[in-house]
Protein backbone atom coordinates (compact mmCIF):
# COMPACT_ATOMS: atom_id res chain seq x y z
CA UNK A 1 0.00 0.00 0.00
CA UNK A 2 1.93 3.06 -1.21
CA UNK A 3 2.39 6.20 1.78
CA UNK A 4 2.38 9.89 1.96
CA UNK A 5 4.72 12.00 2.31
CA UNK A 6 4.56 13.90 5.78
CA UNK A 7 6.31 16.31 7.62
CA UNK A 8 7.81 15.21 10.89
CA UNK A 9 9.43 18.23 12.87
CA UNK A 10 9.32 20.36 10.28
CA UNK A 11 11.31 18.01 7.62
CA UNK A 12 10.17 16.05 4.85
CA UNK A 13 9.88 12.57 5.71
CA UNK A 14 9.95 10.48 2.60
CA UNK A 15 8.25 7.09 2.26
CA UNK A 16 10.31 4.21 -0.30
CA UNK A 17 6.71 4.19 -1.97
CA UNK A 18 5.13 7.61 -2.17
CA UNK A 19 1.75 8.34 -3.83
CA UNK A 20 3.00 11.63 -6.25
CA UNK A 21 0.20 13.22 -7.70
CA UNK A 22 0.37 14.15 -11.22
CA UNK A 23 -2.03 16.39 -13.89
CA UNK A 24 -1.37 15.54 -17.69
CA UNK A 25 -2.04 19.46 -18.38
CA UNK A 26 -3.37 20.73 -22.02
CA UNK A 27 -1.63 20.49 -25.45
CA UNK A 28 1.44 18.23 -25.87
CA UNK A 29 0.88 17.53 -21.89
CA UNK A 30 -0.47 13.65 -22.28
CA UNK A 31 1.71 12.91 -24.58
CA UNK A 32 4.98 14.03 -22.77
CA UNK A 33 3.81 12.48 -19.70
CA UNK A 34 3.55 9.15 -21.46
CA UNK A 35 6.67 9.40 -22.75
CA UNK A 36 8.02 10.57 -19.42
CA UNK A 37 6.76 8.56 -16.20
CA UNK A 38 7.95 5.32 -17.44
CA UNK A 39 11.71 6.70 -17.21
CA UNK A 40 10.83 8.17 -13.84
CA UNK A 41 8.94 4.79 -12.91
CA UNK A 42 12.18 2.87 -13.50
CA UNK A 43 14.79 5.07 -11.70
CA UNK A 44 12.92 4.70 -8.79
CA UNK A 45 11.99 1.22 -9.03
CA UNK A 46 15.94 0.90 -10.27
CA UNK A 47 17.28 2.69 -6.56
CA UNK A 48 14.43 0.31 -4.40
CA UNK A 49 12.07 2.70 -4.15
CA UNK A 50 8.47 2.69 -5.69
CA UNK A 51 6.69 5.40 -6.82
CA UNK A 52 2.38 5.15 -6.78
CA UNK A 53 1.60 8.29 -9.77
CA UNK A 54 -1.94 9.06 -8.98
CA UNK A 55 -3.51 10.78 -11.60
CA UNK A 56 -5.43 14.41 -11.08
CA UNK A 57 -6.95 16.94 -13.02
CA UNK A 58 -6.69 20.56 -14.27
CA UNK A 59 -7.18 22.32 -17.35
CA UNK A 60 -8.93 21.61 -20.54
CA UNK A 61 -9.66 18.13 -18.99
CA UNK A 62 -10.89 19.26 -15.52
CA UNK A 63 -13.32 21.58 -17.31
CA UNK A 64 -14.93 19.03 -18.84
CA UNK A 65 -15.71 16.38 -16.11
CA UNK A 66 -15.99 18.68 -13.42
CA UNK A 67 -17.02 21.74 -15.16
CA UNK A 68 -13.95 23.66 -13.38
CA UNK A 69 -10.12 24.17 -15.18
CA UNK A 70 -8.89 23.76 -11.20
CA UNK A 71 -10.96 21.60 -8.80
CA UNK A 72 -10.65 21.92 -4.91
CA UNK A 73 -9.58 18.39 -4.97
CA UNK A 74 -6.56 18.62 -7.23
CA UNK A 75 -4.98 21.54 -4.93
CA UNK A 76 -5.87 19.67 -1.96
CA UNK A 77 -4.04 16.30 -3.21
CA UNK A 78 -0.99 18.60 -4.45
CA UNK A 79 -1.14 20.32 -0.77
CA UNK A 80 -1.57 16.67 0.79
CA UNK A 81 0.58 14.38 -0.98
CA UNK A 82 3.60 17.09 -0.89
CA UNK A 83 5.16 16.66 -4.17
CA UNK A 84 3.28 16.57 -7.59
CA UNK A 85 4.21 16.65 -11.32
CA UNK A 86 2.64 18.76 -13.91
CA UNK A 87 2.20 19.49 -17.25
CA UNK A 88 1.32 22.88 -19.73
CA UNK A 89 -2.10 24.38 -19.00
CA UNK A 90 -3.26 26.89 -21.61
CA UNK A 91 -4.48 30.22 -20.56
CA UNK A 92 -6.06 32.65 -23.15
CA UNK A 93 -4.29 36.01 -24.22
CA UNK A 94 -6.17 39.34 -22.87
CA UNK A 95 -9.42 37.96 -21.02
CA UNK A 96 -11.01 34.59 -20.47
CA UNK A 97 -9.36 32.02 -17.33
CA UNK A 98 -7.06 33.50 -15.07
CA UNK A 99 -3.58 31.22 -15.32
CA UNK A 100 -4.27 28.48 -13.86
CA UNK A 101 -0.46 28.05 -13.03
CA UNK A 102 -0.16 31.48 -11.55
CA UNK A 103 -3.31 29.83 -9.01
CA UNK A 104 -1.86 26.86 -8.07
CA UNK A 105 1.71 28.66 -7.23
CA UNK A 106 -0.08 31.19 -5.53
CA UNK A 107 -2.83 29.13 -3.46
CA UNK A 108 -0.04 26.48 -2.42
CA UNK A 109 2.60 29.77 -1.49
CA UNK A 110 5.18 28.32 -4.01
CA UNK A 111 7.18 31.14 -3.94
CA UNK A 112 10.13 30.02 -5.97
CA UNK A 113 10.22 28.71 -9.43
CA UNK A 114 13.36 26.90 -9.44
CA UNK A 115 15.14 26.67 -12.76
CA UNK A 116 18.25 24.81 -13.66
CA UNK A 117 19.76 25.78 -17.60
CA UNK A 118 22.98 23.60 -18.51
CA UNK A 119 23.85 22.26 -21.89
CA UNK A 120 23.58 18.40 -22.67
CA UNK A 121 26.54 17.85 -24.84
CA UNK A 122 25.28 17.01 -28.12
CA UNK A 123 22.63 19.41 -27.66
CA UNK A 124 22.31 22.38 -30.35
CA UNK A 125 23.06 25.70 -29.32
CA UNK A 126 22.99 29.36 -31.33
CA UNK A 127 26.12 30.19 -29.00
CA UNK A 128 29.86 29.06 -29.45
CA UNK A 129 29.95 27.97 -25.64
CA UNK A 130 26.83 26.60 -24.82
CA UNK A 131 28.72 24.59 -21.71
CA UNK A 132 29.72 27.93 -20.28
CA UNK A 133 26.44 28.05 -18.87
CA UNK A 134 25.18 26.68 -15.66
CA UNK A 135 23.05 28.55 -13.99
CA UNK A 136 19.93 28.50 -12.02
CA UNK A 137 17.00 30.71 -11.73
CA UNK A 138 15.35 31.01 -8.74
CA UNK A 139 12.17 33.46 -9.65
CA UNK A 140 9.63 34.96 -7.27
CA UNK A 141 6.71 33.67 -8.15
CA UNK A 142 3.79 34.94 -6.07
CA UNK A 143 3.96 38.65 -6.07
CA UNK A 144 5.14 41.16 -8.91
CA UNK A 145 2.73 42.18 -12.08
CA UNK A 146 1.66 38.62 -12.23
CA UNK A 147 -0.25 39.05 -9.06
CA UNK A 148 -3.28 39.35 -10.95
CA UNK A 149 -3.98 42.74 -9.59
CA UNK A 150 -5.31 44.37 -12.96
CA UNK A 151 -8.37 46.25 -14.21
CA UNK A 152 -9.53 46.73 -17.99
CA UNK A 153 -9.74 50.16 -19.78
CA UNK A 154 -12.68 52.02 -18.87
CA UNK A 155 -13.82 49.61 -16.15
CA UNK A 156 -15.62 51.66 -12.68
CA UNK A 157 -12.34 50.05 -10.87
CA UNK A 158 -9.63 51.65 -13.37
CA UNK A 159 -11.17 54.66 -12.90
CA UNK A 160 -11.71 54.85 -9.82
CA UNK A 161 -7.99 54.46 -9.20
CA UNK A 162 -7.15 56.57 -12.10
CA UNK A 163 -8.91 59.46 -10.21
CA UNK A 164 -7.38 58.60 -6.91
CA UNK A 165 -3.66 58.74 -8.53
CA UNK A 166 -4.20 62.24 -10.27
CA UNK A 167 -6.08 63.82 -7.51
CA UNK A 168 -4.19 62.83 -4.65
CA UNK A 169 -0.77 61.62 -5.78
CA UNK A 170 -0.60 64.21 -8.48
CA UNK A 171 0.06 62.01 -11.24
CA UNK A 172 -1.36 62.18 -15.46
CA UNK A 173 -2.51 59.59 -16.72
CA UNK A 174 -4.48 58.96 -19.37
CA UNK A 175 -7.98 58.45 -17.67
CA UNK A 176 -8.95 55.89 -20.12
CA UNK A 177 -5.90 53.27 -19.38
CA UNK A 178 -5.97 50.18 -18.50
CA UNK A 179 -4.20 49.66 -14.86
CA UNK A 180 -1.98 47.00 -13.47
CA UNK A 181 -0.55 47.16 -9.96
CA UNK A 182 3.03 45.47 -8.99
CA UNK A 183 2.95 43.99 -5.40
CA UNK A 184 6.77 43.24 -4.06
CA UNK A 185 7.01 42.56 -0.63
CA UNK A 186 10.25 42.75 1.72
CA UNK A 187 8.68 38.79 3.05
CA UNK A 188 8.40 37.70 -0.37
CA UNK A 189 11.47 39.00 -2.22
CA UNK A 190 13.66 37.88 1.13
CA UNK A 191 12.68 34.44 1.07
CA UNK A 192 13.51 33.77 -2.73
CA UNK A 193 16.30 35.03 -2.27
CA UNK A 194 17.23 32.81 1.18
CA UNK A 195 16.02 30.24 -0.99
CA UNK A 196 18.44 31.10 -3.68
CA UNK A 197 21.12 31.42 -0.31
CA UNK A 198 20.40 28.28 0.77
CA UNK A 199 21.23 26.48 -2.46
CA UNK A 200 24.52 27.98 -2.52
CA UNK A 201 25.06 27.00 0.28
CA UNK A 202 24.36 23.75 0.23
CA UNK A 203 25.97 23.12 -3.97
CA UNK A 204 28.95 25.60 -2.98
CA UNK A 205 28.21 27.44 -5.40
CA UNK A 206 30.60 30.47 -6.08
CA UNK A 207 28.07 33.50 -6.70
CA UNK A 208 24.52 34.91 -6.31
CA UNK A 209 23.17 37.40 -8.55
CA UNK A 210 20.30 39.75 -8.03
CA UNK A 211 18.55 41.09 -11.36
CA UNK A 212 16.43 43.41 -11.19
CA UNK A 213 15.05 46.51 -12.93
CA UNK A 214 15.51 48.97 -9.87
CA UNK A 215 17.39 51.95 -11.56
CA UNK A 216 13.08 52.62 -13.46
CA UNK A 217 11.08 50.24 -10.75
CA UNK A 218 13.06 52.22 -7.08
CA UNK A 219 10.16 51.08 -4.88
CA UNK A 220 9.75 47.21 -6.16
CA UNK A 221 12.59 46.21 -8.07
CA UNK A 222 14.82 48.14 -6.48
CA UNK A 223 13.63 47.36 -2.71
CA UNK A 224 14.43 43.83 -4.03
CA UNK A 225 18.29 44.23 -4.38
CA UNK A 226 17.99 46.34 -1.14
CA UNK A 227 16.36 43.49 0.33
CA UNK A 228 18.67 40.35 -1.28
CA UNK A 229 21.39 42.38 0.38
CA UNK A 230 19.90 42.56 3.20
CA UNK A 231 19.38 38.68 4.01
CA UNK A 232 22.85 37.65 2.69
CA UNK A 233 24.38 40.57 4.95
CA UNK A 234 21.90 39.79 8.00
CA UNK A 235 21.34 35.65 7.52
CA UNK A 236 24.44 34.41 5.57
CA UNK A 237 26.80 36.85 7.29
CA UNK A 238 30.39 35.34 6.82
CA UNK A 239 29.17 32.81 3.85
CA UNK A 240 28.95 35.37 1.92
CA UNK A 241 30.36 39.26 0.59
CA UNK A 242 29.15 42.03 -2.08
CA UNK A 243 31.18 42.04 -4.93
CA UNK A 244 32.47 45.58 -3.94
CA UNK A 245 34.33 43.82 -1.10
CA UNK A 246 35.27 40.71 -2.53
CA UNK A 247 38.49 39.19 -2.58
CA UNK A 248 40.53 37.63 -4.98
CA UNK A 249 39.50 34.37 -3.85
CA UNK A 250 36.23 35.06 -3.60
CA UNK A 251 36.24 35.90 -7.15
CA UNK A 252 37.33 32.85 -8.53
CA UNK A 253 35.03 30.99 -5.99
CA UNK A 254 37.24 29.88 -3.66
CA UNK A 255 36.07 31.85 -0.72
CA UNK A 256 32.93 33.13 -0.18
CA UNK A 257 29.45 33.73 -1.86
CA UNK A 258 29.81 36.48 -3.46
CA UNK A 259 26.46 38.64 -4.19
CA UNK A 260 26.29 40.56 -7.16
CA UNK A 261 23.52 42.63 -8.58
CA UNK A 262 22.50 43.60 -12.41
CA UNK A 263 20.00 45.44 -13.89
CA UNK A 264 17.85 43.51 -16.16
CA UNK A 265 18.55 43.93 -19.90
CA UNK A 266 22.29 44.11 -19.46
CA UNK A 267 21.52 40.32 -17.68
CA UNK A 268 20.32 39.36 -20.89
CA UNK A 269 23.81 40.21 -22.51
CA UNK A 270 26.18 38.98 -19.29
CA UNK A 271 24.39 35.69 -20.48
CA UNK A 272 25.12 35.93 -23.39
CA UNK A 273 28.71 37.02 -23.44
CA UNK A 274 30.15 35.84 -19.88
CA UNK A 275 27.90 33.27 -18.56
CA UNK A 276 30.78 31.61 -17.26
CA UNK A 277 30.70 34.41 -14.05
CA UNK A 278 27.35 33.80 -13.31
CA UNK A 279 25.73 30.56 -10.96
CA UNK A 280 22.68 31.07 -9.01
CA UNK A 281 20.47 34.32 -10.32
CA UNK A 282 17.55 35.40 -8.13
CA UNK A 283 14.83 37.76 -9.08
CA UNK A 284 11.24 38.76 -9.24
CA UNK A 285 8.06 37.22 -11.45
CA UNK A 286 8.54 39.02 -14.61
CA UNK A 287 12.14 38.98 -14.87
CA UNK A 288 12.21 35.56 -14.13
CA UNK A 289 9.97 34.60 -16.96
CA UNK A 290 11.78 36.55 -20.07
CA UNK A 291 14.79 35.38 -18.49
CA UNK A 292 14.37 31.37 -18.36
CA UNK A 293 13.02 31.73 -21.94
CA UNK A 294 15.98 33.52 -23.40
CA UNK A 295 18.48 30.92 -21.51
CA UNK A 296 16.36 28.06 -22.13
CA UNK A 297 17.11 28.69 -25.99
CA UNK A 298 21.26 28.54 -25.14
CA UNK A 299 20.96 25.35 -24.53
CA UNK A 300 18.31 24.02 -27.10
CA UNK A 301 14.82 25.37 -26.75
CA UNK A 302 12.36 25.11 -24.09
CA UNK A 303 12.33 21.33 -25.02
CA UNK A 304 15.09 21.41 -22.89
CA UNK A 305 14.35 23.28 -19.77
CA UNK A 306 13.08 21.68 -16.75
CA UNK A 307 11.60 23.33 -13.61
CA UNK A 308 10.12 23.22 -10.15
CA UNK A 309 7.82 25.50 -7.91
CA UNK A 310 8.56 25.34 -4.33
CA UNK A 311 7.04 26.36 -1.52
CA UNK A 312 7.68 25.50 2.07
CA UNK A 313 8.04 21.31 2.21
CA UNK A 314 5.78 21.61 -0.80
CA UNK A 315 6.44 21.13 -4.26
CA UNK A 316 4.96 21.09 -8.00
CA UNK A 317 7.44 19.78 -10.57
CA UNK A 318 6.39 21.56 -14.18
CA UNK A 319 8.78 22.26 -17.50
CA UNK A 320 9.28 25.85 -18.26
CA UNK A 321 7.34 25.52 -21.32
CA UNK A 322 3.49 25.94 -21.78
CA UNK A 323 1.41 23.66 -23.98
CA UNK A 324 2.70 24.02 -27.58
CA UNK A 325 -0.37 23.81 -29.27
CA UNK A 326 0.38 23.34 -32.60
CA UNK A 327 2.34 20.11 -31.61
CA UNK A 328 -0.34 18.90 -29.91
CA UNK A 329 -1.08 15.15 -30.31
CA UNK A 330 1.48 15.00 -33.43
CA UNK A 331 4.12 12.97 -31.85
CA UNK A 332 6.57 15.62 -32.20
CA UNK A 333 7.22 17.62 -29.17
CA UNK A 334 10.25 16.87 -26.56
CA UNK A 335 9.98 15.59 -23.64
CA UNK A 336 13.05 16.33 -21.84
CA UNK A 337 11.43 18.92 -20.09
CA UNK A 338 9.55 17.20 -18.26
CA UNK A 339 11.46 14.31 -17.93
CA UNK A 340 14.49 16.70 -16.43
CA UNK A 341 11.40 17.92 -14.23
CA UNK A 342 11.07 14.65 -13.14
CA UNK A 343 14.49 14.02 -11.93
CA UNK A 344 14.35 17.16 -9.63
CA UNK A 345 11.49 16.14 -8.19
CA UNK A 346 13.53 12.77 -7.21
CA UNK A 347 16.37 15.11 -5.93
CA UNK A 348 13.69 16.73 -3.99
CA UNK A 349 12.49 13.18 -2.33
CA UNK A 350 16.12 12.92 -1.23
CA UNK A 351 16.69 10.36 -4.15
CA UNK A 352 19.55 11.80 -6.04
CA UNK A 353 20.93 8.53 -7.39
CA UNK A 354 17.37 8.28 -9.72
CA UNK A 355 17.69 12.11 -10.33
CA UNK A 356 21.06 11.41 -11.74
CA UNK A 357 20.02 8.31 -13.30
CA UNK A 358 17.62 10.14 -15.22
CA UNK A 359 19.87 13.04 -16.27
CA UNK A 360 22.58 10.49 -17.60
CA UNK A 361 20.11 8.10 -19.38
CA UNK A 362 18.86 11.51 -21.26
CA UNK A 363 22.68 12.68 -21.85
CA UNK A 364 22.96 8.94 -23.25
CA UNK A 365 20.49 9.39 -25.60
CA UNK A 366 21.65 12.74 -27.16
CA UNK A 367 25.24 11.17 -27.42
CA UNK A 368 23.96 8.24 -29.09
CA UNK A 369 22.77 11.53 -31.70
CA UNK A 370 18.84 10.65 -30.80
CA UNK A 371 16.38 13.77 -30.52
CA UNK A 372 12.65 15.02 -31.25
CA UNK A 373 12.91 17.69 -34.11
CA UNK A 374 13.71 20.72 -32.03
CA UNK A 375 16.87 19.24 -31.18
CA UNK A 376 17.65 17.69 -35.14
CA UNK A 377 16.19 20.86 -37.33
CA UNK A 378 19.23 23.10 -35.70
CA UNK A 379 21.64 19.83 -36.57
CA UNK A 380 22.65 17.80 -39.38
CA UNK A 381 24.42 15.18 -36.78
CA UNK A 382 21.09 14.70 -34.93
CA UNK A 383 18.33 11.93 -35.97
CA UNK A 384 14.65 12.86 -35.31
CA UNK A 385 12.20 10.82 -33.29
CA UNK A 386 9.04 11.25 -31.96
CA UNK A 387 8.33 12.21 -28.55
CA UNK A 388 7.62 8.91 -27.93
CA UNK A 389 10.02 6.54 -29.23
CA UNK A 390 12.67 9.39 -27.57
CA UNK A 391 10.79 8.71 -23.88
CA UNK A 392 11.49 4.95 -25.14
CA UNK A 393 15.06 5.49 -25.53
CA UNK A 394 15.59 7.16 -23.06
CA UNK A 395 14.14 4.13 -20.80
CA UNK A 396 16.42 1.96 -22.40
CA UNK A 397 19.25 4.21 -21.62
CA UNK A 398 18.30 4.17 -17.68
CA UNK A 399 20.86 2.10 -15.99
P1 LIG B 1 5.04 27.34 -25.38
O1 LIG B 1 3.88 26.43 -25.28
O2 LIG B 1 6.13 27.17 -24.38
O3 LIG B 1 5.63 27.17 -26.85
C1 LIG B 1 6.48 28.11 -27.46
C2 LIG B 1 7.39 27.44 -28.46
O4 LIG B 1 8.43 26.77 -27.72
C3 LIG B 1 6.77 26.36 -29.31
O5 LIG B 1 6.08 26.89 -30.39
C4 LIG B 1 8.01 25.58 -29.68
O6 LIG B 1 8.85 26.32 -30.56
C5 LIG B 1 8.77 25.56 -28.37
N1 LIG B 1 8.40 24.45 -27.49
C6 LIG B 1 7.74 24.54 -26.30
N2 LIG B 1 7.67 23.34 -25.72
C7 LIG B 1 8.28 22.46 -26.54
C8 LIG B 1 8.52 21.06 -26.50
N3 LIG B 1 8.14 20.32 -25.44
N4 LIG B 1 9.17 20.49 -27.53
C9 LIG B 1 9.57 21.22 -28.56
N5 LIG B 1 9.39 22.55 -28.67
C10 LIG B 1 8.74 23.17 -27.67
O7 LIG B 1 4.60 28.87 -25.28
P2 LIG B 1 3.36 29.65 -25.93
O8 LIG B 1 3.10 29.16 -27.31
O9 LIG B 1 3.72 31.06 -25.70
O10 LIG B 1 2.13 29.30 -24.98
C11 LIG B 1 1.14 28.32 -25.27
C12 LIG B 1 0.23 28.15 -24.08
O11 LIG B 1 0.94 27.63 -22.96
C13 LIG B 1 -0.42 29.46 -23.59
O12 LIG B 1 -1.77 29.19 -23.27
C14 LIG B 1 0.36 29.79 -22.33
O13 LIG B 1 -0.39 30.53 -21.40
C15 LIG B 1 0.67 28.40 -21.80
N6 LIG B 1 1.84 28.34 -20.91
C16 LIG B 1 1.73 27.50 -19.85
C17 LIG B 1 2.82 27.35 -19.02
C18 LIG B 1 2.68 26.40 -17.86
O14 LIG B 1 1.79 25.56 -17.86
N7 LIG B 1 3.53 26.50 -16.86
C19 LIG B 1 4.02 28.01 -19.28
C20 LIG B 1 4.11 28.82 -20.40
C21 LIG B 1 3.00 28.98 -21.22
P3 LIG B 1 8.84 26.27 -32.15
O15 LIG B 1 7.53 26.86 -32.58
O16 LIG B 1 9.99 27.13 -32.51
O17 LIG B 1 9.03 24.84 -32.58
Amino acid sequence: MPREITVVDGRLSVPDDPVIPFVEGDGVGPELWAAASPTLEKAARETGRNIAFKKIVAGAEAFKDKGTHLPGETLDAMRKFRASIKGPLATPVGGGIRSLNVAIRQALNLYACVRPISHVPGAPSPVLRPDLLDVVVFRENTEDVYAGIEYASGTPEARGLIEYLNAVLGNEINPKSAIGVKPMSETASKRLVRAALNLAVKKKLPSVTLVHKGNIMKYTEGAFRAWGYEVAREEFGDLTVPESEASEADAKGAGRIVIKDRIADNMFMQTLLRPAEYSVLAMPNLNGDYLSDALAAQIGGLGMAPGANLGDNVAVFEATHGTAPKYAGKDIANPTSLILSGAMMLDWLGWEDAGDMVRNAVKKTLAEGIATNDLARQTTTLKAVGTRAFGERVLKNLS
